[in-house]
């Protein structure tokens, strides 16, 4: 495959690919294809320059950015990904104090003494 088919590379997450000429024809409303190789990173990028146009509120971008498939986050771009990273943080936070073991579960271990070690090994994740 040669290089010239590449010829724009993704506002999100940098890979190259191809443009077709039509794509770049259409201009009055600027198709997805010149921004982003996926329609995910098309969306990612809608969100975050709503966001930092400041015509959408954190809270309402990280809902939006929670219905995108982020799992290439860290192979982003750099700038995009810190964007992400600060928006997206303090959910992650969040989450996680929600996720505390119920406190049901402390009156087993209390009568199983021996076995409890393992479950104990948990404390690592903090
Ligand atoms: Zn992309």
């Amino acid at each position: 495959m040669p290089d010239s088919n590449i010829n724009n590379y993704c506002l999100i997450c940098g890979k190259g690919y191809h443009v077709c000429h039509s794509c770049w024809e259409i201009r009055t409303f600027t198709p997805w294809r010149t921004i982003a190789d996926t329609p995910n990173c098309y969306s990612i990028y809608l969100i975050l320059s709503d966001y930092n146009g400041g015509s959408i509120s954190k809270e309402h971008a990280r809902e939006a950015l929670l219905q995108c498939d982020l799992t290439a986050k860290e192979t982003f771009k750099e700038r995009p990904r810190n964007t992400i990273n600060e928006i997206i943080g303090e959910t992650a936070k969040a989450v996680r104090r929600k996720t505390k073991k119920p406190v049901v579960e402390t009156m087993d271990t209390a009568m199983t003494d021996t076995d409890t070690t393992n479950d104990d090994g948990m404390e690592n994740c903090e």
